[in-house]
């Protein structure tokens, strides 16, 4: 672990899957872009846990988590993402042709791989078009067609992260916190500078 990591008070999420957690895609970690708070690691960990005890053999996929360097370093695109408190974790998934729980994603890096809204449900994307930044990863993305989205454990997934007390704030698309049937104040509404979260789920201390 770099001398730095330590000094600001972060720790690595692993390079390969360890307590049912792995990165997406392993440039999350080459790139130093896996590091969390301590408290953030152990709760991955924990949902992971709970997780394979309904659902054997389910991996937690990461995405970005946080640099290691002191607070305020942003993590490009994502602001917010710069003081070890904050990680995007991958939905989960179906194999179409084996209707069998998969571990994989559409996308190779995660973002890109919309749930877009159905008609009838909330659509804030269309809301923040003048925003050019929130659809960005939306629509060019090379995205395989063998998945498809798990409602079920995903929203297990989530309403896990939603049970420890640590988490304290998650971002989610409207239309998927409506799909989905949740309902706990911790979901908030990210702002249209922000990007689209129905490829992913913000979760933060
Ligand atoms: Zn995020």
């Amino acid at each position: 672990m770099p001398p730095i990591a330590k000094k600001y008070g972060r720790v690595p999420l692993p390079f390969i899957e360890t307590n049912h957690v792995r990165p997406l895609s392993i440039w999350t970690a080459l790139l130093n872009r896996n590091y969390v708070r301590p408290e953030l690691r152990a709760i991955t960990y924990a949902v992971g846990d709970e997780m394979n005890r309904k659902y054997p053999g389910t991996v937690i996929n990461y995405m970005d988590a946080n640099f290691p360097f002191r607070d305020g370093f942003p993590l490009l695109p994502h602001i917010s993402h710069n003081d070890g408190r904050k990680l995007d974790v991958a939905f989960h998934y179906i194999d179409k042709a084996t209707g069998k729980r998969s571990n994989g994603n559409p996308s190779p890096i995660g973002y890109g791989g919309s749930e877009p809204p159905r008609k009838g449900e909330p659509d804030r994307p269309s809301r923040c078009t003048s925003n050019w930044q929130y659809s960005y990863m939306y629509g060019w993305m090379p995205l395989s067609d063998r998945l498809a989205f798990d409602q079920a454990r995903t929203q297990d997934m989530i309403n896990a992260f939603i049970k420890q007390k640590g988490i304290k704030t998650l971002y989610l698309e409207p239309h998927l916190k409506k799909r989905l049937h949740l309902t706990s104040k911790k979901i908030r509404l990210h702002a249209c500078y922000s990007v689209r979260h129905d490829d992913h789920v913000h979760v933060q201390l």
